[in-house]
């Protein structure tokens, strides 16, 4: 099955924000998002990762403009998930499904360019983001505003999949396609009822592990960074458990990614030849 990964757009951040110990020097992180050709269910993204939605649309309420300006993301244009698709000969509108891994800005905001498609995510998480308020959303990291108002409607939630575990190093997850190729794998910590991805059928086991950490050298080194870092994170105290899964994963011949690590892998896309 083949998978990619692209980069929707470059965040700077002070190193020791997101690493133990580091410096104050910035360190450019990236923001991906993938896209894998399953047998059955046809192309299928991994996230959306930053559009221009988030920064500059209409429907933005107070707080995403205000994220926007803090965080102030530049948009990668030639990997941003439009001319993406179109490398690959697809439109919007043949993407089936959307994996969401979890519901921050960066993941989530061309959701409603995929009118299609059906959205894989936790229908626990969506439960709790339906019963907080706004302000209470906005508190967790969620901009209500990004979701497609049908997003319910063509949500296909994790509950309904099949429990599998496929590796002792790594906990049971929900059978997405029902065949063992990719399974969701709880990820806590970062953000509520994140999950990563577990790629089995790869030449080497590949856990995309989206937001558990920003740096891979957090996770290796055991380096996940203190105040003020704990204090955006869902539930701090995860943090450190989850991490400590995937490095057991990475002992045993497992490769992990995330989203935001600068350091380029086999799987990002290579730069268009023109
Ligand atoms: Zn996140």
């Amino acid at each position: 099955m083949r998978l990619v990964f692209a980069n929707s757009a470059w965040v700077n951040a002070a190193e020791r924000l997101i690493l133990r110990g580091g410096s104050w020097k910035n360190v450019g992180l990236r923001v991906r998002y993938g896209l894998f050709f399953h047998p059955a269910a046809g192309p299928v993204l991994v996230d959306t990762g930053y559009t221009p939605e988030a920064l500059s649309g209409d429907r933005r309420g107070l707080m995403l403009r205000l994220y926007g300006a803090l965080l102030k993301p530049d948009l990668n244009a030639e990997e941003q998930v439009l001319p993406v698709l179109r490398r690959f000969g697809l439109s919007p509108d043949d993407i089936r499904a959307v994996i969401v891994t979890h519901f921050h800005a960066d993941h989530i905001s061309g959701l409603s360019l995929f009118r299609n498609a059906r959205f894989i995510a936790s229908d626990a998480a969506w439960g709790r983001v339906k019963a907080r308020t706004r302000r209470q959303n906005l508190r967790h990291g969620v901009f209500t505003e990004l979701f497609p108002p049908d997003f319910e409607a063509r949500l296909e939630g994790l509950s309904a999949k099949r429990g599998v575990q496929t590796r002792e190093d790594v906990p049971g997850g929900a059978d997405l396609f029902d065949d063992g190729s990719v399974i969701a794998v709880d990820l806590p910590g970062h953000a509520d009822g994140q999950f990563g991805l577990l790629f089995n059928g790869l030449h080497r086991p590949l856990l995309y592990a989206v937001d558990a950490q920003w740096l891979l050298t957090a996770l290796i080194e055991n380096r996940t960074p203190g105040f003020p870092a704990t204090l955006i994170a869902e539930e701090a105290a995860a943090i450190e458990p989850t991490s400590a899964m995937l490095r057991r994963f990475l002992s045993t011949g497992g490769e992990v990614m995330l989203c935001h690590d600068p350091a380029p892998t086999p799987y990002d896309l290579a730069p268009e030849v023109s």
